[in-house]
């Protein structure tokens, strides 16, 4: 594990913690448990193919990442590198190959894809059945209309797993979720609707952001501002969800560190639980996409 992934350790003597990387390994134990008993009894492994175009260097190593994980649990991956300049006839002709191979379960599209493709007519283009983002129209339609498609969006349905294993109540509770992007923001307050919170959304349009998420019981934040989230919106004892994932120099250095959209310093003072940045909600992102994969495959089965 690099330094950049470890949990601050400051965050690891707070007892305030929801330490997505402890629950992240506890999935991933029982997903490589679950894999071995597959292979013992000669069924086929499940299998996810990430296609990723072109060489954005994040997405490169978020995809080998994806695969590497994949590899420790027993997961079948393979990573289609594409030239840059793949046109949309040619990704849409892969996807329909990976559609139509009976020994691929998962299909990943790692966004963002270059600018001449167009990124709904290519995630719509992944069979519902395949779809390990939950990001098709179909998955996200029924998600909207209260039912649990197979794969559910991977952070929003990892954040989910945080809550249930450090036993948040959610009925009742008003979630307030900053974002509203398809990714994150939107099915986030889809999946705690549908656990009974009574959920606000908020975005850059919204007017006294900060009055609004100070009435949370649960906050996320998902907006892509490094520490914008500051005490004064947080309710005392309400529960933080820190989604944001930014890269920030460090003054007076060369050197750079990865931060939250939230000020963990300023929101511990009242947050009575907060997830760290990094070691808190990254970490399930990519432990849910392999619990995706192997439920993409059981409802083949
Ligand atoms: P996005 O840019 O698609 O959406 C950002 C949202 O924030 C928008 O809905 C916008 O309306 C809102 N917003 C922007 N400025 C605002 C402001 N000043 N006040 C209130 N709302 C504002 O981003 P995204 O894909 O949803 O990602 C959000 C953050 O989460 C980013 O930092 C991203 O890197 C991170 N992320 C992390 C993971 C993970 O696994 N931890 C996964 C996906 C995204």
């Amino acid at each position: 594990m690099s330094e950049s992934q470890t949990v601050p350790a400051q965050a690891q003597t707070n007892n305030k913690i929801l330490n997505g990387k402890e629950v992240s390994q506890a999935l991933l134990s029982e997903l490589k448990a679950e894999l071995a008993q597959l292979k013992a009894s000669g069924a086929q492994t499940p299998k996810l193919v990430v296609i990723l175009v072109g060489e954005d260097p994040a997405s490169q190593v978020y995809t080998k990442r994806k695969a590497k994980v994949a590899k420790e649990i027993g997961m079948d991956s393979e990573l289609l590198v594409l030239p840059k300049d793949t046109s949309q006839e040619d990704l849409l002709q892969e996807i329909a190959k990976q559609n139509n191979d009976p020994k691929v379960h998962a299909i990943l599209i790692q966004l963002p894809l270059p600018k001449h493709l167009d990124e709904s007519t290519i995630l719509n283009a992944v069979l519902p059945s395949k779809d390990v983002d939950g990001f098709h129209p179909v998955n996200l339609g029924r998600l909207l209309s209260g039912d649990t498609p197979p794969a559910l969006p991977c952070t929003p349905a990892g954040i989910m797993k945080i809550l249930d294993f450090y036993n948040v109540p959610i009925s009742g509770k008003h979630a307030v979720i900053i974002g509203r992007s398809t990714i994150v923001g939107k099915p986030m307050g889809l999946l705690l609707l549908n656990a009974n919170a009574t959920v606000t959304y908020c975005h850059s349009r919204t007017e006294n952001l900060p009055a609004i998420c100070a009435q949370a019981d649960i906050l996320v934040a998902a907006v892509g501002r490094p520490e914008m989230v500051t005490a004064d919106y947080i309710k005392p004892n309400a529960v933080v969800i820190d989604v944001g994932i930014n890269r920030i120099d460090v003054p007076e250095t060369s050197k750079s560190k990865l931060v939250g959209d939230v000020n963990f310093d300023s929101a511990s003072k009242n947050a009575s639980l907060i997830t760290p940045v990094p070691g808190g909600v990254g970490p399930m992102t990519i432990a849910t996409l392999m619990a995706n994969t192997l439920a993409l495959y059981k409802a083949t089965v």
